[in-house]
């Protein structure tokens, strides 16, 4: 599990929550509005360069 980052398009709140990519697809719904509205801000991957760093 680790912290992502999640935008709710609805009320604009940021918030971060933990999530795990097996749960995905799942239904997000924003903690202030309760709106399902919500995106998953997901970290740019470098696609092409073949570059990873860890
Ligand atoms: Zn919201």
């Amino acid at each position: 599990m680790a912290l992502e980052n999640f935008h709710c398009l609805r009320c604009n709140h940021k918030y971060k929550a933990e999530f795990s990519k097996k749960e995905w697809p799942r239904e997000l719904t924003c903690p202030k509005c309760k709106s399902n509205s919500v995106r998953w801000l997901k970290k740019r991957a470098a696609k092409g360069a073949g570059k990873k760093d860890s």
